[in-house]
């Protein structure tokens, strides 16, 4: 199985690092052990990796959202109860609830439907369990704190841990590639207003599902938070630019804002249009950008 997989301990959170510190498709997870009870946080393919001796226990399993890379080893805890919270629970009752929430076309469809099965371990859980914000989970000694953070999906949610003044940001992952708005559960306003939240969070450390790991300090988190939010303006700034001859939506697709033309990411059309359309319908809504009919968008003057 190759090197041992990494981990990190802060009180009574453990963090388990995924290959290549956790960038996609693989994550990072976490363990939280208290006096009674220990919950696992979004399995990823990190704890499938591991060997089973090196595996935590889980008397419940907590999900940040329900995306295929933060249920990808939850099926190693089958007799637990697992928990989303309530807006994303659709998403695991049933494989059409989870297809419903990424909301891609044929053919992309049939193939991410084989994907989440054969490469990402999904398994329905029609008794999966909701949580909401504000729900506490009393683990003796540690608690674990519901934050609903919505945007990325609609139940998305972060995770606060006391007594050891961390937060668990899950997908606002703090990385280069930015906010990930482009499913049909997706929503960019919903997400800024997440973010904005974000930057009133106060702990001593941030974890991240993908890349960063744990940042420890404010400071260093709101920097690379600041980052993070600005690939949405920056992505808007584009789109404006490239709406200075009238082009369609699916020439904006083809052009690409959100993943680069060489990125071999199968789902690319499908998010980058659901990503983008949210940007030009919000322009259009306060008159940057103007609809000339027969489907096409060309930014107003400044
Ligand atoms: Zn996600």
């Amino acid at each position: 199985m190759g090197e041992p997989l990494e981990e990190q301990r802060i009180g009574a959170v453990t963090v388990l690092y995924g290959e290549r510190h956790g960038k996609y498709p693989h994550g990072n997870s976490l363990v939280v052990r208290g006096r009674n009870e220990t919950v696992v946080i979004d399995p990823s393919l990190g704890l499938v990796a591991r060997e089973p001796a090196q595996r935590p226990r889980a008397d419940r399993v907590l999900h940040s959202h329900c995306h295929e890379d933060h249920i990808a080893g939850s099926f190693l805890f089958r007799d637990s109860p697992w928990y989303f919270h309530e807006a994303d629970l659709p998403g695991i009752r049933s494989l059409d609830g989870l297809m419903d929430l990424y909301g891609y076309p044929e053919p992309v469809l049939s193939a991410w439907r084989k994907t989440v099965v054969e490469r990402f371990h999904f398994e329905a859980r029609p008794d999966a369990r909701p949580f909401r914000g504000g729900d506490v989970f009393d683990l003796g000694g540690a608690r674990v704190e519901v934050i609903h953070a919505p945007g990325h999906t609609r139940g998305h949610s972060f995770f606060r841990v006391e007594p050891d003044d961390l937060v668990y940001l899950a997908d606002v992952d703090l990385s280069s590639f930015g906010p990930y708005y482009g499913d049909a559960w997706s929503d960019l306003e919903d997400f800024e207003r997440t973010l904005s939240a974000a930057r009133g969070l106060r702990a001593r450390y941030y974890a991240t599902f993908h890349h960063v790991g744990v940042l420890e300090g404010r400071e260093a988190f709101l920097e690379r938070l600041e980052r993070f939010a600005a690939v949405i303006g920056e992505r808007e700034r584009r789109l404006l630019e490239f709406l200075a001859e009238p082009r369609s939506l699916e020439d904006v697709v083809r052009h690409r804002f959100v993943y680069r033309p060489q990125d071999p990411v199968p789902f690319a059309d499908p998010v980058e249009r659901r990503s983008m359309a949210q940007h030009v319908a919000r322009l259009v809504r306060i008159g940057r950008v103007r609809s000339l009919g027969s489907g096409l968008y060309r930014a107003s003057p400044a």
